[in-house]
């Protein structure tokens, strides 16, 4: 395996799989099981999952709700997302454990970095719930902290294309993937690939990205194993 260690983000979006809202079990089982056969080679698997199927913090201001209460209630939203992932990884054999950026003793435990790495260490599949803890962030930001943290070797990006474009894919049929680039070239090409605080951590940190889609059959067991199935920043 490629990697020993791995930061696995997955957005809220993605778990609503073919609905508009809410959690697909389809979706939930299938990302169970894609996590499952890494897990079988060895790798150590840290998980943050976004909340953008439930709430995000820019939808409270069209609600009449102030922003920092909307970014809080995004963050629970991250908590709901990963109890189910929590469920869904248990349902197919996997031990797990959710930990939180915000205090919420009686469904998940706090976030505590040593621990966190413990349960690596022995096994667990740990999920990062509640972002960072604080409004104004993303849990992209989330996901590189945390990555940083852990010390992982690698934050894999789950999206719903295979990669990072010359051109929005979905727009333009001339767009060509990269196969690598570097965080200076993502950079000066503007190329959005997670928010800036997110990627300057990465960049800071000499912590590789690798974009790629999530939904492909295989494809995070195939990245692990080298192949050229996204984008790798570096
Ligand atoms: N959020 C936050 N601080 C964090 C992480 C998340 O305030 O550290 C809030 C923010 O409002 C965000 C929402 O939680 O919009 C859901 O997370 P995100 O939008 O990153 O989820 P995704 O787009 O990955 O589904």
């Amino acid at each position: 395996m490629r990697y020993k260690r791995i930061l696995l983000k997955l957005s809220g979006e993605s778990l609503m799989g073919s609905g508009q809202y809410g959690i697909d079990p389809n979706r939930l089982l299938q990302y169970a099981n894609e996590i499952k056969a890494v897990k079988e080679k060895g790798v150590e698997i840290a998980i943050v999952i976004g909340g953008g199927n439930i709430f995000r913090g820019v939808m409270a201001e069209a609600a009449g709700i102030e922003r920092v209460q909307g970014d809080y209630m995004g963050m629970l939203a991250t908590v709901i997302n990963g109890m189910a992932l929590q469920s869904a990884l248990e349902g197919v054999g996997l031990y797990t454990r959710l930990m939180s950026g915000i205090k919420m003793e009686q469904v998940c435990e706090p976030f505590i970095r040593r621990r966190a790495i413990r349960h690596l260490e022995k096994g667990r599949i740990v999920i990062f719930g509640a972002g960072i803890g604080n409004p104004y962030f993303t849990t992209d930001s989330t996901a590189s902290l945390r990555a940083i943290e852990i010390q992982a070797d690698v934050v894999l990006k789950g999206t719903r294309v295979d990669g990072v474009y010359t051109a929005d894919p979905e727009k333009d049929p001339t767009a060509e993937r990269y196969s690598e680039l570097s965080f200076q070239e993502a950079y000066e090409r503007n190329l959005n690939i997670m928010d800036m605080t997110a990627f300057t951590l990465c960049q800071e940190n000499n912590l590789p990205i690798i974009v790629f889609d999530m939904n492909k059959p295989d494809n995070l067991l195939n990245i692990l194993h080298g192949e050229n199935a996204g984008t790798l920043i570096t």
